[in-house]
């Protein structure tokens, strides 16, 4: 089965009542016949049968061996680092998440979990990091705002050679642009709050692992710290996917169209786009990924945050929030904004600009989408005396 089809036809029908939609099963605990005969489910913490089909889904469409639910992608990451112990070392992609840089920084190093952020990008540098204690390498790939990719394949023979287990945040993606497992991963991590459950109405965070130790371990710390996903949000997420594969070819190819608008426009300096020829890792990125993905991010020629506060503030579609992989476009200034707690040093050496916006690229028109880019660009090219009031 291709994988359009096998996200519609993992979800099963409901065998007690033939229902097509996964019924929620609202309930914190399971009728048992005799203590320990029962049928599957005993405590919903530790399982429970909507949360399991979205956990079957994610492990399917990923080729892992089991799926798991979290609250959040933050819960379901804070699960994947309780593998390690005191002394351990983590190799991070440089340009993480800034909630994952928050979480090994600032909570794990507390407990002597050590991360080294590196440029992932290079394999010579991937390399050159390694050191005894390295145990686990985290990669996103591609990373956000500024698109980096990273040679997911190249660098899980590194990790075999060393023993270090590879993780990969597949958010940006999702199994259908790229599948991490197949390319050598040992676990895939998602926030299914972004393409997946793809309506901006959902938190939830999903962990698929390659093998039954990993499950084992993972089970263990979903169970017992207890960040677990709720039938509801396991249900919303549940119906998201079976629209992936329509949303994302749509995002996908609006995403394209404003990427290669934007190279054209004098206001704009640069455009990070792994889809477009002139971005720099575009060719690892043909190798590994089917497509590109919904977001596009861009900095502009007056290079400063006031000229990028002009712009969020002026688009009209393009709404201004945080997060993205709605089916509503949305617009996002990372340095006040999504990144604004990566210390400045840092987010200048990762090439994060004062000017950079990063788009999430929804499934309306692009012809409208790419003239609501220009209006609100435009205004950045008004003669002095013409220009509106600058919003701070
Ligand atoms: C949003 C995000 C997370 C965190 O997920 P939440 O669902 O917000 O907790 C982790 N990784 C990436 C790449 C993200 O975009």
């Amino acid at each position: 089965m291709k994988i359009a089809t096998q996200l519609l036809h993992s979800i099963p029908v409901d065998e007690l009542t033939g229902a097509i939609s996964v019924p929620i099963y609202q309930t914190s605990t399971f009728v048992q016949e005799s203590p320990g005969i029962n049928k599957g489910f005993e405590f919903s913490r530790a399982n429970n049968p909507t949360r399991k089909v979205l956990e079957n889904i994610i492990c399917s469409l990923e080729e892992g061996h089991a799926g798991f639910g979290f609250a959040s992608g933050m819960a379901a990451i804070d699960a994947v680092m309780k593998l390690l112990k005191t002394g351990d070392e983590i190799m991070a992609v440089e340009d993480t998440y800034g909630g994952i840089f928050q979480m090994f920084q600032h909570m794990f190093e507390r407990f002597g979990i050590k991360a080294n952020f590196v440029d992932t990008s290079s394999i010579d540098k991937v390399l050159a990091a390694m050191t005894p204690q390295t145990k686990m390498i985290w990669l996103e790939s591609p990373t956000n705002p500024t698109l980096r990719v990273s040679d997911i394949k190249s660098i899980s023979k590194i990790a075999k050679q060393h023993n270090v287990l590879l993780v990969v945040d597949n958010t940006l993606c999702t199994p259908l642009l790229q599948q991490p497992i197949p390319l050598g991963a040992d676990i895939v991590i998602h926030s299914a709050t972004k393409y997946l459950a793809g309506h901006t109405d959902v938190i939830a965070g999903l962990v698929v692992v390659n093998n039954k130790i990993l499950a084992d371990q993972i089970r263990f710390n979903q169970n017992i710290s207890g960040s677990i996903l709720s039938p509801f949000e396991a249900w919303l997420t549940i119906r998201g996917i079976e629209t992936l594969c329509l949303r994302l070819e749509k995002q996908c190819s609006n995403a394209m169209a404003i990427a290669t608008w934007l190279t054209s426009h004098p206001a704009v300096d640069k455009v990070y786009y792994p889809g477009l020829a002139t971005h720099k890792n575009h060719h690892i990125a043909r190798k590994q990924q089917k497509q590109y993905g919904g977001l596009v991010s861009f900095s502009l020629k007056t290079d400063n945050i006031k000229s990028a506060i002009r712009v969020v503030n002026a688009t009209k579609l393009f709404k201004l929030a945080e997060s993205f992989g709605g089916v509503k476009s949305m617009l996002d200034h990372p340095a006040t904004m999504t990144h604004r707690l990566i210390p400045e040093d840092f987010r200048k050496k990762t090439g994060l600009q004062d000017s950079c916006i990063r788009l999430s690229v929804g499934i309306e028109d692009a012809e409208d989408l790419i003239n609501d880019l220009k209006q609100a660009l435009d205004k950045l090219n008004l003669p002095a005396g013409k220009q509106i009031t600058v919003l701070q």
